[in-house]
């Protein structure tokens, strides 16, 4: 789909790194993000990121206490500092 190829070209969706996930009983990113793309299915379990819904604003980055949200292919220091 033209769209679908556009869209991944244009945004950038991050991803939420489980071994780093401290699977928060209020996941603080999830509070932040405007479309509702983080999704927990389990309160014990780690949260992951809907693409569909993700538009890449990156508003979950910072807000996560355990750098667990990162983007892949960015520079680390970046993501994580
Ligand atoms: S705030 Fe970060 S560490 Fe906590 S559940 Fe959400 S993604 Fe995981
Ligand atoms: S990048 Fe923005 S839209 Fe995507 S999950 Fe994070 S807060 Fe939600």
């Amino acid at each position: 789909m033209v769209i679908e190829t556009i869209k991944a070209q244009t945004t950038t969706i991050p991803q939420i790194v489980d071994d780093l996930c401290l699977a928060c009983r209020k996941c603080q990113a999830r509070d932040v993000c405007r479309t509702k793309a983080i999704l927990q299915i389990d309160r014990g379990e780690p949260p992951f990121i809907d693409p569909s819904r993700c538009y890449g604003c990156r508003a979950c980055i910072p807000v996560c206490p355990a750098g667990a949200i990162v983007v892949e292919g960015a520079n680390t220091a970046e993501t994580v500092g």
